[in-house]
């Protein structure tokens, strides 16, 4: 295992032999391709340990964490698997804000996180769940900046990321204050809304950690469509994993890992994926064709169907509908049908046909709830 001295910081690890390593934007470092979410961690100490262990073993050197994952044990199960002096790993911790948030309470999450941890510093500490809204809650005299900017002049903390959920537009704003050197944000093959925000953070130079690459295991089931238009025989989760890879403005693919032939299959996955120029784009053609099958009667999950007299989770039926015909996720749609709460099954449905006067796409709802039915 190898050592890079990147500059204004700490070195981090390197094992050239598993794991190809990406510019974290402009901080220097050189992140691994693949980082492991610690939101997925088991009951299962040991193989926790065992996991982490290895994750370092095979190159992986950020590790994301925070207090508030697995009803606030994330970070007690990380921490006994990282190495004693944790040098030249990313363990990055994140805390929320609000708009009574102060410095103070800013800085004693950052102390109690690192103290978890068993850290001296954070690499990178997130501001978590944020929003453009927050913003001015974040820049406010005596507020989140204050906190963060006495922290890095400590040394408590290098870099600051944010992570949320709100508008890719809202987004780009966030990334336009300059204030911040990473963002993470969900980002696969069935969710490419924060691609524009994702390319933005690329020509800003701010790293790009892509969370949930197989979208919370939905694409843990074969799709032969799939194989087909990426023309590649491999399973879903792999190609899912290319195709964040695929795009350069990613700097890591961040997946939440609980079993070790997951660990090993990802760092596979990634070692034998080496993108040229042109796979982003091609993989982005051929995921447009897919979800051109259905033309423009795309549900957009406007929920205007809703409510049902029935109590038919229309919205959660035509999810379904989609990601099987448009992405061949057939089992997946078969067990979204199974799972589907006994109240709300298609099988109440009386064929009113008053959700398909209010779709503004002019669905064919009851056509689909059958076709699905028959899964
Ligand atoms: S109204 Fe139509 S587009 Fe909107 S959620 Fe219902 S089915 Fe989907
Ligand atoms: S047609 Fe069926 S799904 Fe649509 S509103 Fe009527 S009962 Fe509900």
């Amino acid at each position: 295992m190898g050592i890079t001295e990147p500059a204004n910081n700490e070195p981090l690890l390197q094992n050239n032999d598993t794991m190809p390593y990406r510019p974290f934007g402009k901080t220097g470092l050189m992140v691994s391709a693949l980082s492991f979410g610690c939101m997925r961690l088991s009951e299962n100490q040991d193989l926790n340990t065992r996991l982490i262990l290895k994750a370092v073993e095979l190159g992986i050197n950020y590790f994301e964490t925070t207090r508030h994952y697995l009803e606030g044990t994330c970070q007690q199960k990380t921490a006994p698997g990282l190495p004693a002096d944790k040098q030249g790993l990313i363990v990055s911790g994140k805390g929320g804000i609000n708009a009574k948030t102060t410095a103070y309470h800013f800085r004693k999450e950052i102390e109690r996180q690192l103290d978890i941890l068993g850290l001296t510093h954070f690499k990178f500490y997130q501001v978590g769940w944020f929003s453009w809204a927050l913003m001015k809650h974040l820049l406010k005299r005596g507020g989140v900046l204050d906190a963060i900017r006495r922290a890095q002049d400590e040394g408590l903390v290098h870099h600051i990321g944010f992570t949320g959920h709100d508008s890719p537009e809202n987004f780009i704003r966030c990334l336009e204050t300059g204030l911040f050197d990473s963002i993470t944000i969900p980002y696969n093959l069935i969710n490419r809304s924060y691609e524009p925000t994702i390319k933005r953070a690329g020509e800003l130079g701010v790293g790009v950690v892509a969370m949930c690459p197989v979208a919370g295991g939905l694409l843990d089931c074969e799709s032969e469509l799939l194989k087909k238009e990426f023309g590649m025989n491999l399973p879903t989760v792999e190609m899912a994993l290319r195709f964040v890879l695929a795009n350069p403005a990613v700097s890591t693919v961040c997946s939440g890992m609980n079993a070790m032939v997951q660990l090993e299959q990802n760092v596979a996955t990634v070692k034998n994926f080496t993108p040229d120029t042109d796979t982003h784009a091609t993989l982005c053609e051929a995921l447009e064709k897919m979800r051109n099958i259905l033309g423009d009667k795309f549900c957009t999950t406007c929920r205007y169907c809703m409510p049902c007299p029935q109590n038919v989770n229309i919205p959660r039926y035509m999810k379904a509908y989609q990601y099987w015909k448009c992405f061949g996720l057939k089992d997946w749609a078969r067990k979204t049908v199974a799972e589907t709460p006994k109240e709300q099954q298609a099988s109440h449905c009386n064929d009113c046909g008053e959700c398909e006067e209010k779709c503004p796409n002019d669905l064919p709802i009851r056509e689909r709830l059958q076709e699905l039915s028959k899964l």
